[in-house]
C-alpha cells in the first residue's frame, strides 16, 4: 500500500524545485510537513550520513529529531542557540518574510573534526504544505573564503558574494570600493606588527558594523587592503570614508593614520567581480600617498593605463641587463661669475619600441613595483664611471654631480655601504657625488629619511632636499633634517610672477641664507627669474634657460670649454 509520504512524493515530483533539490549535491535534503512537523527522507542521505540511531528517520517529529542531532554533533554551549535558530517555529516564521532560510552551522563536531554545515528551508509547494531542508557540507568553501586574522571574507569569498548579487540583480546598480589603509607600513616598521594587526582586526570589527546583509558587505583582501560592496541606496562613500576613518581616532600613534578609497560604480555588464574590483583598486592607486585626496572614482581608460604601464614593467626588467638606460646630464651654472659648478645627473630610458622614454613614465612606475632601487644603482653606477673619466680626461677641473634617490631606496640597508664602496673603487672624493633626496619622501616617512640623510652626511656625502617648497612640509622637513643644500623648486611659483611669489621667494633665500645653507634653484626658464634670483642673493641656478638636461658626450664638451652655454655668454 502507498503510504502518505509515497503519495506527497508523487504529489511533488513534477515540482521544479523537488528536482533541482535532488540534483544537487547535497548531503541530504528533509521534507517536513508542516501541519504534522513529521519528516520524510529523500533518498537515503540523512540517514546514511547523520543517523544517530540505526533507524530511517521517515515520520519522526521534526524538532525531536533535531534535538537528538544537535545533541550528538553540536558542543553543548552552542546547541540551545541552534535549535531555537532551526526549530520549526523559527523555520516557519522566517518563511514567512523571505524565500529561503539559511543557518550555517560551524560548530559541527564529529570524530573530533571541525565542520560547517549550511542549512537551508524553502516551501516546496505554493500552498505552503511542505517544507524542503537541505544540508549542504560548506567547510572547504568557508575555510577558503575566510580572512583568519580578521574573521572578514576574504578576496574569494567577496568576489563570489559580489558576483551572486550582480547575477541576482541584474541592472541594478552598485559600488565597489576599496580600501587602503595609508602608510599603514609605518605602522608596522615602527610599532610592530602586533599593533598592525590589532590594527587591521579594529578597522575589520568597525566596518563589520556596518554590513548589511547581502546588499552591503565587507572583507579583508591581504595585508592593509579591504573591500566593500555597496547595493545603490546603502551607505555613500562619504559616509563609509567618515565612520571607517574614525575609528582610528583612539590611535595614539605619531604619524596620522587614514584611509584612502578607490570607488567602482559603472555597473559593466560585460565585466566581471573581480575585474570590477581591480578597477577600483586602480582608481586607489592613483591618489595613492595623496595627502589632499582620499577618495577617487575609476575613469574609462585608467584600464588601458595599467596594461601600458604592466608592458613598460615587463620591458623594464630587462632594460637594465640590455644596458637600455643612459644617464643624461643638466648643467648647473653659478650665474654670478658665469661658470658652469656642476651637473645633475637624469635617467633616460631608451625603449626599443617607444624611443627615448623620460624619467616620469617609468620611474613612478618602478617605485610603485619597489624597482627602484636596482635602475638607481645602475644610473649612479654609470654616474661614477663618467665621473672617472673626466677627471683622468681633465685632472684639475672642478666635478660634481648630484644624483637623485627615491624613497624606497632609504629603506635599502645596504645602499650607504654599497654607495662608499663605489666612490673608494672609482677613487672619487665623496664630495663629488650629491645625493638629492626629495621632499615628499620626508613626508612619506620622516623617520626613515632622517636616518638615512644622517648615515649619509657621517660617511661624508653631501646631501641636497630636492624639490624645495613643492611638498607640504618644507619648512618642518627643512627643521628636522640636517642637509647640505636647499634645491629650490621654481616650479612652485609657476605662472604667478606676482609681488607674492616674488616675496615669498626672497624670503626663502634670506632664510636658507641666515641658516648658512647653500642655495640652488631649479627650473629656471627666463633671465627674469634668473636676474631676480640674483638679486635676492641665490647664485647657483639650473634649468631651460640655460640648458636642458644633455647627452653625457654633449656635457663632456661643456666641461672641456668646447661648446659653451648661450645664456652665460650673454
Ligand atoms: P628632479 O630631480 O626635480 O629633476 C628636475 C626635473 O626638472 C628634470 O626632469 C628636468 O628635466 C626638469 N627641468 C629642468 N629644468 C627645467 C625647467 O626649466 N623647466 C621645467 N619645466 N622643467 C625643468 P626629468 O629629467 O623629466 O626628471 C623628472 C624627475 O624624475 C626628477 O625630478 C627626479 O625626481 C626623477 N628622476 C630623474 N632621474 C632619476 C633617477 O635616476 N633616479 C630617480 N630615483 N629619480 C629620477
Ligand atoms: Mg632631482
Ligand atoms: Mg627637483
Amino acid at each position: 500500500m502507498e503510504s502518505r509520504h509515497e503519495r506527497l512524493w508523487m504529489r511533488l515530483k513534477e515540482g521544479n524545485l523537488l528536482r533541482r533539490l535532488v540534483e544537487e549535491h547535497f548531503d541530504g535534503v528533509l521534507l517536513i510537513e508542516c501541519a504534522t512537523g513529521e519528516i520524510w527522507e529523500l533518498g537515503d542521505t540523512f540517514s546514511a550520513k547523520l543517523r544517530v540511531e540505526n533507524r530511517s528517520m521517515d515520520g519522526v517529529l521534526y524538532d525531536r529529531q533535531l534535538r537528538e542531532t544537535m545533541a550528538h554533533y553540536v558542543e553543548a554551549a552552542d546547541r540551545e542557540m541552534l535549535v531555537q535558530r532551526l526549530c520549526l517555529e523559527t523555520v516557519k516564521k522566517m518563511l514567512e518574510r523571505q524565500d529561503a532560510y539559511t543557518v550555517d552551522v560551524d560548530t559541527w563536531r564529529a570524530e573530533d573534526k571541525a565542520f560547517c554545515k549550511r542549512f537551508m528551508f524553502h516551501y516546496l509547494d505554493d500552498s505552503r504544505t511542505v517544507i524542503a531542508m537541505t544540508c549542504e557540507d560548506v567547510t572547504a568553501n568557508l575555510l577558503g573564503e575566510t580572512d583568519p586574522l580578521t574573521g572578514m571574507m576574504n578576496s574569494v569569498g567577496f568576489h563570489r558574494r559580489v558576483q551572486a548579487w550582480i547575477d541576482k540583480h541584474p541592472g541594478q546598480r552598485f559600488r565597489i570600493q576599496r580600501y587602503d589603509v595609508d602608510r599603514f607600513r609605518n605602522v608596522n616598521g615602527l610599532y610592530g606588527r602586533d599593533v598592525g594587526d590589532r590594527l587591521l582586526r579594529d578597522l575589520a570589527r568597525h566596518m563589520k558594523r556596518f554590513d548589511q546583509g547581502e546588499n552591503c558587505f565587507s572583507a579583508h583582501l591581504h595585508a592593509d587592503h579591504f573591500a566593500r560592496f555597496c547595493a545603490e541606496g546603502t551607505m555613500t562613500v562619504q559616509e563609509c570614508y567618515d565612520n571607517f576613518n574614525s575609528c582610528f581616532a583612539d590611535y595614539d600613534l605619531s604619524i596620522a593614520i587614514t584611509l584612502h578609497i578607490g570607488v567602482y560604480d559603472l555597473c559593466e555588464t560585460d565585466c566581471d567581480a573581480s575585474t570590477m574590483s581591480y578597477k577600483a583598486l586602480l582608481a586607489l592607486q592613483s591618489i595613492k600617498g595623496s595627502q589632499t585626496k582620499c577618495i577617487a572614482y575609476y575613469e574609462k581608460g585608467m584600464m588601458d593605463e595599467e596594461r601600458e604601464q604592466g608592458e613598460l614593467l615587463r620591458d623594464l626588467e630587462s632594460a637594465v641587463a640590455n644596458g637600455e638606460f643612459e644617464v643624461w646630464f643638466q648643467p648647473q651654472v653659478d650665474y654670478a661669475s658665469r661658470e658652469l659648478v656642476g651637473a645633475e645627473a637624469l635617467v633616460r630610458w631608451r625603449h626599443p619600441v617607444r624611443g627615448l622614454l623620460m624619467p616620469g613614465a617609468f620611474v613612478p612606475l618602478l617605485e610603485r613595483s619597489d624597482n627602484v632601487y636596482q635602475m638607481d644603482r645602475y644610473v649612479i653606477r654609470k654616474t661614477c664611471a663618467y665621473i672617472r673619466r673626466w677627471q683622468d680626461d681633465m685632472p684639475g677641473r672642478h666635478i660634481t654631480v648630484s644624483v637623485n634617490l627615491s624613497r624606497e631606496d632609504l629603506d635599502r640597508p645596504d645602499l650607504c655601504s654599497r654607495l662608499d664602496a663605489l666612490l673608494t673603487e672609482n677613487g672619487i672624493p665623496r664630495e663629488t657625488l650629491h645625493l638629492e633626496v626629495t621632499e615628499s619622501a620626508y613626508v612619506e616617512d620622516t623617520r626613515r629619511v632622517i636616518e638615512a640623510v644622517r648615515d649619509f652626511r657621517s660617511r661624508g656625502f653631501i646631501v641636497e632636499m630636492d624639490d624645495f617648497g613643492s611638498g607640504y612640509s618644507s619648512l618642518n622637513a627643512l627643521k628636522d633634517i640636517d642637509i647640505d643644500k636647499l634645491k629650490l623648486d621654481m616650479r612652485f611659483l609657476a605662472g604667478d610672477d606676482t609681488a607674492k611669489g616674488r616675496i615669498i621667494l626672497r624670503c626663502i633665500i634670506g632664510m636658507a641664507r641666515e641658516l648658512a645653507l647653500p642655495i640652488i634653484a631649479e627650473g629656471v626658464e627666463t633671465k627674469e627669474q634668473a636676474d631676480m634670483l640674483l638679486d635676492y642673493g641665490c647664485r647657483e641656478m639650473q634649468g631651460y634657460y640655460f640648458s636642458r638636461p644633455v647627452p653625457a658626450e654633449v656635457y663632456e664638451r661643456l666641461l672641456r670649454g668646447e661648446e659653451r652655454i648661450a645664456a652665460l655668454c650673454e
